[in-house]
């Protein structure tokens, strides 16, 4: 891939209360490109998965730290990494299946993999046990 025109990267506590913050921050440092409000919300859905996923599962929420990067590539493409240092992930493609969820409380649906598939344009994740999960997401703008 070539080279972003614009990134930010962002590294926080993996804590519930930052999981709107890492939404309009992104949100807003995509606003450059003028998403309209439907791709914006997309992308605000697709994050506020992929965020919540390294609180509850990677870290269980006992904190751990949550790394971003947002890159504006050429021709009105946004990509968005959102990788932690969590317990990681068995079978990848097993977790991706919709209604595949490891939750026992009957909080968790299982479709966070799904929204974030269905709302942008590209989706890849990378695992490995006991080092963590890279969530690779991309949304070309029309
Ligand atoms: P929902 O997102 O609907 O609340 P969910 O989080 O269980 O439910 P997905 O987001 O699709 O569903 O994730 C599926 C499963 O993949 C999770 O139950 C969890 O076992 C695993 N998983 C997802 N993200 C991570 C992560 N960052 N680290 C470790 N495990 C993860
Ligand atoms: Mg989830």
């Amino acid at each position: 891939m070539k080279k972003a025109t614009n990134e930010i990267k962002l590294k926080l506590p993996a804590l519930s209360i930052n999981e709107g913050a890492c939404r309009a921050m992104i949100a807003a440092f995509c606003a450059q490109v003028d998403p309209n409000i439907e791709e914006l919300a997309d992308i605000k859905c697709a994050v506020s998965e992929a965020v919540t996923n390294c609180i509850v599962h990677a870290y269980g929420g006992r904190g751990g730290i949550i790394y971003i990067t947002v890159g504006i590539y050429e021709g009105r493409l946004i990509r968005i990494e959102i990788r932690d240092r969590g317990c990681g992930i068995a079978d990848v493609k097993e977790a991706m299946q919709p209604l595949f969820t490891t939750d026992s409380t009957g909080e968790r649906s299982g479709m966070g993999f799904s929204v974030m598939e269905s709302f942008m344009s590209g989706l890849r994740v990378h695992s490995t046990v006991g080092r963590g999960t890279r969530v690779s997401m991309w949304k070309q703008l029309s």
